[in-house]
């Protein structure tokens, strides 16, 4: 039997998650589950699914899960610690981490120094360290297996394939609600148009990345870290349909790509069950019924927060980082009204100018650049 940690449980990734368990049966278990926020929702995924082990990030969040479930036999606990100890449980098979932003990073690191298959849907652990990540899994025998579904489509591309004859990746991007808004007027998007994505349905931070093309930005560089390829092979084409999940071009000028009706429950099946793939009827993918398939050039002028997170990878260690971070704290203050949509690219330029960062060998340092980069944000919003 394969035990699940799922890390960021009441999410939508999380919740896809437990769906995807629902559909494998009885040879997959919830071992633990965590979450930061939404209790209630918790509380009841604890009493469906039974898990050995809870834990959410304070205490006073723990005082309110026991209320909710007076007579749990589960494990609760408290704390960032108590959230890496459940990506390093002994019993754990894949640790699917589902975290949101930043916060992600040390399960991750927790979870590969134990040597285990984490099934990543946290991209900014990758773009934040990629380096770092790929070394600690290499040393400890950890395997990450990307939960994103361009990632995912580019893994099952690559399948019996030689890295050699890769000759690029094309990332697929819908192009979020406003591919064809005027540029002039995105100083006026409010969270609410930002906020509704025509195909995916995600949490609130993925979302405005969505509309920003910054998600697209992140994924070009957990592409890079991921399958070891630089910048200039990683391409990005607008595909409106979201049915083609990204494209591998090999040196022969053959196109393999992997496609389906967009639905995340199919890239985290295929993560929880690696190497094998398990039936499932989530979508029927009826091509003759979806027509046409269409793909265009990114408007890189009106999305700068792409072309950003390539000047990132061009810059070096660390910078992918700031961008990351400068790029939630923007994200945070746009939603809460205090930045304007069209700053949020501005916001992280002015992070990615004014940092210095070194080597990023260990996790301290990361997190001490995160740090700086979380202050300095702050600081330049505040003015
Ligand atoms: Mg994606």
């Amino acid at each position: 039997m394969k035990k699940i940690v799922i890390l960021g449980s009441t999410g939508s990734i999380g919740r896809s998650t437990l769906e995807v368990l629902r559909n494998l049966g009885p040879d997959y278990a919830v071992h633990a589950l965590a979450a930061r926020s939404q209790i209630e929702t918790l509380a009841g995924q604890v009493r469906e699914w039974a898990p050995r082990r809870v834990a959410v990030p304070d205490c006073e969040t723990l005082t309110r899960l026991r209320r909710e479930l007076p007579d749990a036999s589960a494990e609760l606990s408290c704390g960032e610690e108590a959230l890496e100890r459940l990506a390093r449980d002994p019993e754990a098979g894949v640790v699917v981490n589902a975290l949101v932003g930043g916060a992600g990073l040390r399960a991750t690191i927790a979870a590969l120094e134990a040597g285990k298959v984490v099934a990543l849907a946290n991209k900014e652990s990758i773009v934040m360290a990629g380096r770092l990540v790929a070394e600690t899994a290499a040393r400890h025998g950890g395997t990450v297996l990307p939960v994103d579904s361009e990632h995912s489509a580019v893994h099952q591309c690559l399948r019996g394939e030689d890295p050699a004859r890769i000759g690029c990746l094309l990332l697929t991007a819908s192009g979020g609600p406003f591919l064809r808004r005027e540029a002039d007027s995105f100083a006026r998007v409010t969270p609410e148009e930002a906020l509704r994505h025509p195909n995916w349905l995600m949490g609130p931070k993925i979302t405005v990345d969505s509309a920003t093309l910054m998600n697209k930005g992140l994924e070009v560089i957990e592409a890079h870290y991921l399958f070891d390829l630089p910048p200039e092979k990683i391409g990005v084409v607008i595909h409106p349909q979201s049915v083609v999940h990204s494209l591998v071009e090999f040196v022969d000028g053959s196109l393999k790509a992997q496609l389906s009706l967009p639905d995340m429950r199919i890239p985290i099946q295929y993560a929880l069950t690696y190497p094998d793939r398990l039936p499932a009827r989530f979508v029927a993918t009826d091509l003759v019924r979806i027509g046409a398939l269409e793909f265009e050039e990114p408007d890189l002028g009106r999305f700068p927060c792409l072309e950003l997170a390539y000047e990132a990878l061009r810059r070096g260690e660390g910078y992918p980082a700031v961008l990351s971070t400068a790029n939630e704290i923007a994200v945070e203050a746009f939603l809460q009204g205090d930045l304007a949509f069209d700053r949020i690219p501005w916001l992280i330029e002015q992070a990615m100018d004014a940092c210095r960062p070194g080597t990023m060998n260990d996790l301290e340092s990361v997190l001490l650049l995160d740090d700086w980069t979380r202050k300095f944000c702050v600081r330049l919003l505040q003015r």
